[in-house]
């Protein structure tokens, strides 16, 4: 590929949208190949498209997407001089000549993508910006004419908007062509980048084909409609849009504006990677660790264990704290303030999850063997839970069953203690020690190696959790004290657990936490006492979880209410209603 900027110094005439940057802005872009697989294209032509201002982008790959890609949209299109001048290199309606790549409000902003794509593959684009005769430009890399690169330009007929159908890509490059990962491997990147952006740009709609079969659509009519399109009906179901503009703080002491926004699905809806935390700055998917962490923590302990939520989360801030030139794909950004970004999203998440009805509900269904499907309740203000419900008895020792209007609720009536103790551990406690009981004379807990070194690492954070330690050496060591907040000591296994939490990596906040769960475990309710309980005091434990922040999840993350509305009886004895 050269790097040799056709046109020098010329040619960006006043008039023309597109100009060429000058030499010296050039090198000061970070250098990268940007087309090194199909999947790069399709993410550079969407950007071209959202940067238009298109409301729909229509995505057809066949093969591996070196065959061909075409990408359509309705945004405001080229004229006739901006069409040619778009597909050499270093041209870009975006900055001025001179102008400061960093920090342009848009998704493209070097001007290489087009060029760098029509150095590896014949590419047609076929544009109008309204005019009543629209433009075609090919370029053809693949040819072996050696001036088959000047573009040639025609007449075409088109609404406003503009078409690129990429082909053949790399062509001419057999090396890249054989680093590809096959098409299933190719094509599921696509996938999952367009799914990104649609979730990412909910207003939008998208469209994905592959080899002519629609694989994803979705309507550009909200997020929750988007993630339908793109997930499944369960999914939009049981989910909540979240929409939060936060003040942070920058490191040089201004305050800047972040929007969050996206959806996130209920903790009943999971997944074993984390790939399902889709993550956007400004419309444009990114990879950012930092911010999916921030994600998961805000889920906190509403995710049973191992699993990772589902979610797709927008981060909008303004263009000057974010520097998109760090990777030359541009799917790394640097966030300027990311301590500050990654705060206000965990507070974003987690408050948002703490308002909506978390309860599982049953669908309707009719077959015999149909199961009592959780699924989600809609999002909304937080209800005070069970004001109007009526215990009306037990089950197998250990189910609430409760009258809700015209649902009956099934309550797990251990998990519900559970949650009731750990709350009100967490409230007691709250950025404080734990109480300790002391252990006289202190107890030897032996150890393996890394164990007993991660005691001596981690020594603070676990007094603070209650445990007092004493190296004793030869993999032993002496708790002094253990955690008492229910009067009732916690024992080694408790310590073992506390120290395996942490020298996971996780940090004291989420060891306290599994502590907490476990500690909240012991005292609460087991099968065979829920059965002994009378009203009162099934209407006391009622009131209790009601009293919760999150009361429809353990403190392990699973449910603890099961709803099966009256609907469903009625057609399963099937009756009118
Ligand atoms: P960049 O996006 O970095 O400016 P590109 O090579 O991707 O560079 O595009 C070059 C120019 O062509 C853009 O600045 C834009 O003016 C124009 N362009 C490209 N794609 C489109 C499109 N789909 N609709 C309208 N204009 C486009
Ligand atoms: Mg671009």
């Amino acid at each position: 590929m050269t790097s040799e900027e056709r046109g020098s110094g010329g040619g960006a005439s006043g008039r023309d949208r597109v100009r060429r940057l000058d030499p010296a802005t050039v090198d000061r872009i970070a250098a990268g190949e940007v087309v090194t697989r199909p999947a790069r294209v399709v993410g550079e032509l969407i950007d071209n498209a959202l940067d238009a201002g298109a409301s729909r982008v229509d995505v057809a790959v066949d093969g591996d997407g070196t065959d061909r890609i075409r990408v359509a949209d309705d945004g405001r299109g080229m004229s006739r001089e901006d069409a040619r001048i778009a597909v050499e290199r270093h041209a870009t309606s975006k900055l001025a000549p001179d102008g400061d790549p960093v920090g342009v409000d848009s998704l493209g902003f070097r001007g290489e993508a087009l060029a760098a794509i029509a150095e590896a593959a014949r590419v047609e684009l076929v544009t109008s910006d309204g005019d009543a005769i629209g433009t075609r430009v090919v370029v053809d890399a693949t040819a072996s004419d050696i001036d088959s690169d000047d573009p040639t330009v025609t007449d075409a007929g088109r609404a406003r908007g503009t078409t690129v159908v990429v082909e053949d890509l790399f062509a001419t490059r057999p090396a890249r062509r054989e680093s590809l990962a096959g098409s299933a491997a190719e094509f599921a990147r696509i996938s999952s980048l367009v799914t990104d952006y649609a979730l990412a740009n909910p207003h939008v709609a998208f469209t994905l084909d592959h080899d002519g079969s629609r694989t994803l659509s979705t309507p550009g009519a909200g997020i929750t409609e988007a993630l339908l399109g793109a997930y499944d009906h369960e999914t939009a179901s049981r989910s909540t849009a979240i929409a939060a503009s936060v003040e942070i703080a920058t490191t040089g002491g201004a305050s800047v504006p972040v929007d969050v926004s996206g959806a996130l699905a209920y903790p009943s809806v999971t997944r074993s990677s984390r790939d399902h935390v889709r993550v956007s700055v400004n419309g444009r998917p990114v990879r950012n660790n930092r911010i999916a962490a921030a994600v998961r923590t805000g889920y906190g302990r509403l995710l049973p264990d191992g699993r990772e939520p589902v979610a797709a989360v927008d981060v909008s801030l303004p263009p000057a704290r974010v520097d998109p030139n760090v990777h030359p794909a541009k799917r790394e950004v640097g966030l300027r303030d990311a301590d500050a970004v990654a705060d206000a999203v965990e507070s974003v998440v987690a408050d948002a999850l703490t308002g909506a009805d978390l309860r599982r509900k049953a669908e309707v269904d009719t077959g015999i063997e149909g199961e009592l499907e959780p699924v989600g309740g809609d999002a909304g203000e937080r209800p005070a839970p069970f004001a109007d419900a009526e215990p009306i008895g037990t089950f197998r020792d250990l189910y609430l069953l409760v009258e809700a209007g015209d649902e009956l609720l099934v309550i797990d009536g251990h998990a519900a203690h559970e949650r009731v103790n750990y709350e009100r551990l967490t409230r007691a406690f709250d950025g404080e020690a734990v109480p300790t009981a002391p252990l006289d004379p202190p107890a030897t807990v032996s150890l393996a190696a890394d164990e007993a070194a991660a005691a001596e690492a981690h020594v603070d954070a676990l007094a603070t959790l209650g445990f007092e330690t004493v190296p004793f050496g030869g993999g032993t060591v002496r708790l002094r004290t253990v955690p008492a907040p229910f009067g009732r000591t916690a024992d080694a296994d408790a310590f073992r657990d506390a120290l395996a939490t942490l020298s996971g990596g996780e940090s004291s906040r989420d060891a306290r936490e599994t502590l907490l769960a476990d500690l909240a475990c012991h005292p609460s309710l087991k099968r065979g006492d829920v059965g002994t309980l009378d009203a009162g005091e099934l209407r006391t434990l009622l009131d209790r979880l009601g009293e919760c922040d999150r009361p429809y999840a353990c403190p392990h993350g699973r449910p603890t209410v099961l709803s099966v509305d009256e609907a469903t009886f009625a057609a399963g004895f099937g009756r009118e209603r």
